[in-house]
């Protein structure tokens, strides 16, 4: 396939203003969401051969939340796409002055592995709302769910407007070579300098999601059995391979052996099995292996005893984990759950900021000064007070990180904004044209402006 070529077209197209049209927009989310409502059986059964992703969870954390962009992108893009007003100066009255909404034009969507349904068209519902044209390159690693996609949106899409191109590497390697009007990248740190990199040779913009450890920090006040609960089901979920699962947990040394004993009893009470579809594979043998690495046997709280041909990690606990362990040295990215304690607040919050900047954080406290201190003094894209996870549901919240976190966010009307240029205009009329000024300079008009102008 000639990459240039469909970017050109897309390009032409983007250029006769069709997608300027709110209308043209609704029709195309439309489309898409129709397209996924009609083959969802074809959807749950690609992830499920790619890692036995059930239908269940794969309905609760990829297709709800592509419907829910795509219902509000459809109700809301009308409001969002309007011209908004701002004031205007003394010194251009009687004129007005606007911002209009643009869309940057032709993007380039990147995926990831993890979630490949919901991290590649949540990106491109949220570029066709805003009126861009997309090509999507889905992450190769789940080949079915990638091929899916393609399928879908090759044979039910005009080129023109939303396009699938295939590939690993020396595919996206070929498509960064090409200038783009914008780059939304999901994936690893290093994989996200390489993205931009290659946009800077274009003066390309990004979104960058990336990742990082994210930490979670228990004081000894908290419900323990409520705690447990929501961390055992945000660090599991997807067998841990999630971007915002808790990479690790903090908990005051005074309610160590209690909250282990609750994290213990939800995750038997979870039942997690592949077989049984409570539980999800590793999605392949690389990252089977660097996990199960992870893993120090002295250290097992529960969990540990890996299955390679079938690549199953059952949800696994470390305990008396320090930072300076081979676990704590790099995203987890799995069902592995080191827990550290702490004895002081302060020293807590130290040791997360030894750390690059998270992309979420998780404070479980009934105390608000702690509550308050950590949302205060710790860098992170987004998070939750006393839960886990779920603030990636709120589409009211822009979801992103924050320094080697990521660059950007979306969902929501941020997704729109993610897409648009904001192109502010002043707007005069032909009434008069004071001469303060315009040349020849002076002193009496200097002195009037400094005093118009303060
Ligand atoms: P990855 O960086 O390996 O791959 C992401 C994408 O980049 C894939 O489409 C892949 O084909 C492409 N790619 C890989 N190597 C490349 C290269 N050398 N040049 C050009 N393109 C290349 O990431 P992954 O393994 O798919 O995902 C795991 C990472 O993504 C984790 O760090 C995780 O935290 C992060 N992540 C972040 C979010 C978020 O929303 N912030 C969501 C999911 C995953």
């Amino acid at each position: 396939m000639n990459y240039q070529e469909v970017i050109d077209q897309q390009r032409q197209f983007f250029n006769t203003n069709a997608t300027k049209d709110i209308s043209f927009r609704i029709k195309e989310l439309k489309r898409l969401k129709s397209i996924l409502q009609k083959n969802e059986a074809l959807l749950y059964d690609s992830i499920y051969k790619d890692f036995k992703k059930s239908e269940f969870e794969t309905y609760t954390t990829e297709l709800s939340i592509i419907y829910h962009e795509i219902n509000s992108a459809i109700s809301k893009v009308r409001k969002w796409s309007k011209k908004k007003k701002a004031s205007t100066g003394l010194a251009n009255l009687p004129g007005k002055s606007y911002i209009i909404p643009e869309p940057f034009g032709t993007i380039l969507v990147i995926g990831a592995w993890n979630y490949p349904y919901q991290l590649s068209l949540c990106p491109a519902i949220a570029a066709i709302g805003a009126g861009c044209t997309v090509v999507l390159k889905p992450s190769e690693v789940p080949s079915r769910t990638a091929d899916t996609m393609a399928k879908l949106i090759n044979e039910n899409f005009d080129p023109k407007v939303f396009k699938v191109i295939e590939g690993g590497v020396q595919e996206t390697t070929e498509l960064l070579k090409i200038k783009f009007d914008k780059i939304f990248f999901t994936g690893s740190v290093p994989v996200g300098k390489i993205i931009y990199q290659a946009a800077a040779k274009h003066l390309t913009p990004v979104t960058l999601e990336l990742g990082g450890k994210s930490p979670a920090i228990v004081t000894k006040d908290v419900n323990i059995d409520m705690t447990a609960k929501r961390l055992v089901w945000g660090k599991f979920l997807n067998a841990g391979q999630t971007c915002i699962a808790p990479d690790y947990v903090m908990v005051e040394s005074s309610i160590k052996d209690q909250f282990l004993s609750a994290v213990k009893k939800y995750i038997e009470k979870s039942d997690y099995n592949v077989d049984n579809q409570n539980y999800t594979q590793i999605v392949n043998d690389k990252n089977f292996d660097r996990l199960n690495d992870m893993i120090d046997q002295d250290k097992i709280y529960i969990g540990g005893n890996s299955n390679k041909e079938e690549r199953v990690i059952p949800p696994t606990v470390l305990e008396n984990v320090e930072f300076s362990d081979n676990v704590m040295q790099d995203e987890i990215f799995g069902p592995i759950l080191p827990v550290l304690t702490f004895d002081s607040i302060d020293t807590a919050i130290e040791e997360v900021k030894k750390l690059s900047k998270p992309l979420s954080c998780y404070v479980f406290t009934k105390s608000s000064a702690i509550k308050k201190k950590i949302l205060n003094e710790i860098s992170f894209g987004g998070g939750a007070v006393n839960d886990a996870v779920m603030h990636f549901t709120e589409q009211t919240l822009p979801f992103g990180g924050v320094g080697d976190s990521g660059i950007g966010s979306y969902h929501g009307k941020y997704g729109f904004e993610t897409f648009s240029h904001y192109k502010s205009v002043l707007q005069k009329p032909f009434l008069i044209e004071p001469n303060l000024k315009y040349a020849p300079y002076t002193p009496t008009k200097l002195k009037w402006l400094k005093r118009i102008i303060g």
